[in-house]
């Protein structure tokens, strides 16, 4: 039955199966509550037409509520040969959630219990389906929190933020979510549940909690992740810096990590994509880029480490412009509703392509991305964030409006399609922390090489039959 779309007799003989083997979940089948299931923030998938969305539609929806549902439903799939997609919360925007029609789609939601706190060691103990905003209002009430803050951390799963390697705004000082996962819970493509071992660091082998980060459901289902949490920071001091461009930018940001000073954030707005933040703060753009900055923890550090930079910034011709355009990204930064307005027409669109790059690249990507896109995209601009001491990260943000949809997905196609290459070609990675889904499955080889392999030999010995999110990451050959 595999990658085929069951006759409506099978399908009826399956749910009838399904509601004997898992009494306890929410089962359902009726065609708006698949389609809903069917697609996540991918922009072209929100753009399919009704037939489109029907050949992308689960066989039905299991709400589960235990990783022993999730375990015997992937028993079941496995003898039954059907294919199983994971769904966090559908926040994804690459498509991750996206397969072809007839899987069974294991809704992660019910996955919502207390997460459980431990205080003398600091960690918490979170179900997958925990959204990450409910996760961060429960470690603030017991004076904690989880400095991981995606742009959507009310929207997405905890499971999901694990399954897509996904990154904060704090990045740049506290890590990425794999910074902190110190074990998790996987239900294997067997049945089999695993829980692997927790301790801060250890040296026995290869991790294979890590294995699952970044995995988008195709070598296990995640359940339960524990996390290392920290105490609420004591102070958050924001800044503004203005430069002439965007080598002054770039150069004093790398200065200041050089210094060993880790703001937690780190924003360098290009010309064009800082004029938003200049006009909110009654600034005069000018044609400068900005650099926003947040310092946070102990006061008296935090407030040395921010001298500090200013020190480094102005030494690279950067204008201190006070804390408005930092409150002013505080105030916006879980607010995303370019993305809605943008992709709101019938041929409109707009995305953003995040990539990561070594310092001898990131100056040059902008410039050569954003001059080859030009003749695709209406309007485009990008900014530096996600620091480490050897690179960073480009959020390059695009928008199309087409003279039909075939002209608005064409021109999509060519702007995702000339990021890739030029950043393969550049040595960079083609994704820093959306993930792989549908739209980068295909570069995948280019950026792996031989070692796509090992990912591919992994995922054959998990999973044989290829039960889990068939056709992902690249495995099958083109
Ligand atoms: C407005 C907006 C802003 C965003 N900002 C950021 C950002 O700042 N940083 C960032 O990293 N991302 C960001 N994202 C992307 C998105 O929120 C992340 O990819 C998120 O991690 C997806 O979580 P989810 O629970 O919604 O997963 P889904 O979209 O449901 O699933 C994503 C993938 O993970 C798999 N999966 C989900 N749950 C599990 C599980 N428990 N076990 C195994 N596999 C699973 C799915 O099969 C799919 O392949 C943003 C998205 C939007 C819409």
């Amino acid at each position: 039955m595999n990658s085929q779309h069951p006759g409506s007799s099978d399908t009826e003989s399956i749910i009838k199966q399904l509601k004997q083997l898992v009494p306890e979940c929410v089962i359902d089948d009726d065609i708006e509550t698949r389609r809903a299931r069917a697609f996540d923030r991918w922009p072209i998938a929100a753009k399919w037409s009704r037939e489109e969305l029907n050949t992308h539609t689960p066989l039905a929806v299991v709400r589960v509520g235990s990783a022993h549902d999730v375990s015997l439903l992937l028993k079941f799939a496995g003898t039954h040969r059907i294919p199983v997609v994971p769904f966090g919360a559908g926040s994804g925007v690459v498509g991750g959630v996206v397969n072809r029609r007839g899987y069974l789609c294991i809704d992660l939601s019910g996955l919502d219990g207390k997460p459980v706190l431990d205080a003398e060691n600091g960690e918490a103990t979170v179900p997958a389906g925990v959204l990450g905003g409910d996760l961060e209002q429960i470690l603030n009430a017991a004076g904690r929190r989880l400095p991981h803050y995606p742009q959507s951390l009310a929207l997405a799963s905890i499971g999901g933020l694990v399954a897509t390697r996904s990154s904060g705004t704090f990045s740049s000082k506290y890590g990425n979510i794999e910074n902190f996962v110190t074990s998790l819970e996987v239900v294997l493509p067997d049945g089999s549940i695993i829980h692997t071992p927790a301790s801060p660091r250890s040296s026995t082998g290869p991790s294979v909690a890590q294995m699952f980060v970044g995995s988008e459901g195709t070598l296990g289902i995640i359940t339960s992740v524990t996390l290392r949490t920290l105490p609420l920071a004591q102070s958050l001091l924001l800044r503004g810096v203005a430069f002439k461009g965007v080598a002054h930018g770039l150069k004093a940001v790398r200065q200041l990590l050089d210094a060993g000073i880790t703001p937690a954030v780190i924003r360098l707005y290009d010309e064009k994509e800082a004029v938003h933040i200049f006009e909110k703060s009654g600034l005069e753009a000018a044609n400068r880029v900005l650099l926003v900055l947040a310092f946070d923890g102990n006061p008296a550090v935090a407030a040395a480490e921010q001298a500090e930079s200013l020190r480094i910034a102005a030494a690279q011709g950067g204008e201190d412009l006070g804390v408005a355009p930092g409150e002013i990204w505080e105030k916006t930064r879980y607010d995303a509703g370019w993305l809605d307005r943008g992709n709101a027409g019938d041929f409109d669109f707009a995305d953003a392509i995040e990539i990561a790059a070594g310092w001898h690249a990131l100056e040059t990507l902008h410039g050569k991305v954003l001059g080859a896109i030009a003749p695709y995209a209406d309007n485009a601009y990008a900014h530096f964030s996600h620091f480490y001491s050897n690179g960073g990260a480009i959020y390059f943000i695009f928008f199309i409006t087409g003279k039909d949809k075939d002209d608005a997905v064409s021109r999509f196609s060519k702007v995702w399609d000339i990021t890739m290459r030029t950043v393969l070609e550049y040595g960079g990675s083609i994704s820093h922390h959306h993930g792989v889904g549908e739209a980068r499955k295909q570069w995948m080889a280019r950026e792996h090489g031989g070692s796509l392999a090992v990912l591919a030999k992994l995922k054959q010995a998990l999973d044989p039959q290829g039960v889990l999110s068939p056709g992902k990451m690249g495995f099958d050959k083109p």
